[in-house]
């Protein structure tokens, strides 16, 4: 055809030296038009390679411990996606947990060289049937191929466990090691897919394993519990667009003042129904929508419908009652949720005094200040905040004063230990006397028993709320509660 050609190629100088030429050229042609001769030029383009090579290596390495990369296994794993040749395909995932902590504590550099050595450590593993990548700072992959069976696998995590907890027997890094084979129900997976599901395996051996670096296989049953959370999270977003069989309603436990004798309020807690589901509880559906965008108008939602309750108990002449909402910390740190509450009061024409918030003591490791500044904002229009399931986080009492609140709700933990022969009674009455000092009224959650409420009674504490009194309650049940409450104490109702 008479064209000119050109082509790359590595040949071995005389000297044993390995270069990359291109070659250009073309046919020489004698009179028949039959070759003669090719005439053309040879270029060393060895370096180019090089910089081409180094390029390649920057995509697919991580530039810190040069391991290979989340975006090169996700391209091994596309170009075998489909296959079924009969092999066996395997990831094996390590997450260090506690990295991020010590990063913020101790400096970039500490933490890098944590993983650094984690890197090293674990690159001893390699085969030639098992890569070695690393897919975030502080996870790693391997990809296994043609091992015996799941068997090979385990003892496989469990010597990398070992190699784990001798690297860091002075460092409080744990972790947790996950177990994903692609079978023949994985090969379509994409690579998402496949990297989900070994974060979701390795991320249960941190929730559940004791040891240091647990190992989980990925199973059914963890599929099915994610198959459920993303039902929840389908239910939470239908039922955020008030889809047709999606519900997210309220129940009223209500909440006794011990000195008086009376409910002072009701707390709102949160249910969700479908038709598909059933009831869901906020255990389960809070945790979805607090990973999601769903936890604003949902809890939009809550406050609505709180607010239509307090209307409605006003109607019925208990307009001191009060209603406590359960607000998250995303919530709270939203920037326009103190104004937005406000404009909604308004709007419903609710009084601020009847309102109670109840934040966690999670808000003590996000931004304080800023929530400081939104609790502020609200409590000068008379709403009261409440700080829930105190005890049991982060704070101590003198850090509770950085927050400014007005109520210590005590965890059901310290109030189960009321119970029995040898009550905690130190800790419980201290809680209670403490709080006081500091300016705080005290709920204790939780309250099955008789023995528990006379015990807090002795203690000085100011309300309680549990099952002894009554479970949360529909709306109904909890406006014919307050009705037959008054009947029998006429004298002191609120009307
Ligand atoms: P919480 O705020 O600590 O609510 C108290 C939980 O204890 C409720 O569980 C209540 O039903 C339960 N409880 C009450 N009395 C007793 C008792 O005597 N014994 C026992 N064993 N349990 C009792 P629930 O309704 O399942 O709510 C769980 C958590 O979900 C709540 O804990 C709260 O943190 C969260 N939550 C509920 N509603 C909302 C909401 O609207 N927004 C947000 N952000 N969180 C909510
Ligand atoms: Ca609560
Ligand atoms: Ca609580």
């Amino acid at each position: 055809k008479r064209q000119p050609f050109r082509s790359e190629y590595e040949l071995v100088t005389f000297q044993g030296k390995r270069k990359w030429v291109l070659e250009i050229g073309q046919g020489v042609y004698d009179d028949q038009g039959e070759v003669e001769a090719l005439e053309g030029i040879i270029f060393d383009i060895s370096d180019r390679k090089d910089l081409e090579d180094h390029l390649v290596f920057l995509n697919e390495h991580d530039k810190l411990t040069g391991l290979y990369n989340r975006e090169y296994l996700e391209e091994i794993l596309k170009k075998e996606a489909g296959i079924r040749d009969g092999r066996k395909r395997a990831l094996i995932g390590i997450n260090l947990s506690m990295v991020e902590v010590l990063a913020a504590n101790y400096g970039f550099q500490y933490a890098q060289n944590l993983i650094n050595g984690a890197a090293k450590a674990l690159s001893s593993h390699c085969a030639d049937n098992c890569m070695l990548f690393q897919t975030y700072a502080n996870r790693f992959v391997y990809y296994l191929k043609d091992y015996g069976d799941i068997n090979e696998l385990v003892a496989f995590s469990e010597s990398l466990a070992e190699t784990l907890e001798a690297l860091f027997v002075t460092d409080r890094i744990s972790g947790g090691i996950g177990i994903l084979e692609i079978g023949e129900a994985e090969a379509d997976l994409d690579a998402d897919a496949i990297l989900r599901r070994l974060l979701i395996a390795s991320e249960r051996s941190i929730a559940v394993s004791h040891k240091d670096f647990g190992i989980t296989a990925y199973n059914n049953q963890l599929e099915a519990m994610v198959n459920r959370e993303g039902a929840i999270r389908h239910a939470l977003s239908a039922a955020a667009g008030k889809e047709r069989g999606h519900e997210l309603f309220l129940q009223y436990q209500p909440i006794l003042d011990v000195q008086k004798g009376s409910v002072a309020g009701f707390e709102a807690l949160a249910r969700l129904r479908t038709d598909n589901l059933g009831l869901v509880m906020p255990m389960e559906f809070t945790p979805v929508a607090e990973k999601t965008k769903l936890v604003l108008p949902l809890g939009e939602s809550v406050f609505i419908q709180a607010f239509a309750f307090l209307g409605k108990l006003g109607e019925l002449g208990y307009d001191t009652l009060s209603v406590s909402v359960n607000v998250s910390a995303i919530q709270l740190l939203h920037p326009d949720f103190a104004d937005g509450l406000i404009r909604m009061m308004g709007r419903m024409a609710v009084n601020p005094s009847n309102v109670l918030i109840e934040i966690t003591e999670s808000i003590f490791t996000s931004d304080y200040a800023a929530a400081n500044r939104s609790i502020e904002k609200l409590r000068k229009t008379g709403i009261r905040v409440c700080i829930d399931d105190f005890g049991t986080g982060y704070s101590s009492l003198s850090r509770q004063k950085e927050l400014h609140v007005d109520c210590l709700k005590i965890d059901k933990h310290f109030i189960d230990q009321l119970i029995g022969a040898d009550p905690g009674r130190a800790i419980t009455s201290d809680i209670i006397s403490m709080a006081h000092k500091l300016g705080y009224f005290v709920v204790a959650e939780g309250v099955e028993h008789e023995s528990q409420l006379s015990r807090l009674k002795e203690y000085g504490c100011d309300r309680i709320q549990g099952y002894l009194l009554a479970r949360p309650l529909d709306e109904g049940d909890a406006l014919a509660f307050i009705a037959r409450q008054n009947e029998s104490r006429p004298d002191e109702g609120n009307h």
